[in-house]
């Protein structure tokens, strides 16, 4: 449900040429941020296509978004 962890599973190939070819990969922009430095409110927002104000200023908490399924977000999904 995690932005990371969609931005992630889209990057695993399929071993099917048809289906490869129509695989909508989400490619992230901009660097890496500094955990000495890490921004605030969600340390992922820099990067994140989904980012919002909130998103800059409020650390998001982990919570149970649907059934069995946890993600510290503020746009989860
Ligand atoms: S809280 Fe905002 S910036 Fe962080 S992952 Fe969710 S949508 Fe992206």
């Amino acid at each position: 449900m995690h932005p990371y962890t969609q931005a992630l599973l889209s990057a695993i190939p399929v071993p099917d040429p048809e289906v490869e070819l129509r695989r909508k990969r989400i490619i992230l922009e901009g660097d890496v941020p500094s955990p000495v430095n890490p921004p605030s409110g969600c340390n992922f927002h820099p990067r994140c296509w989904k980012a919002q104000a909130i998103c800059r200023e409020v650390i998001p908490v982990l919570e149970e978004k649907q059934s069995n399924h946890y993600a510290a977000c503020h746009f989860p999904g």
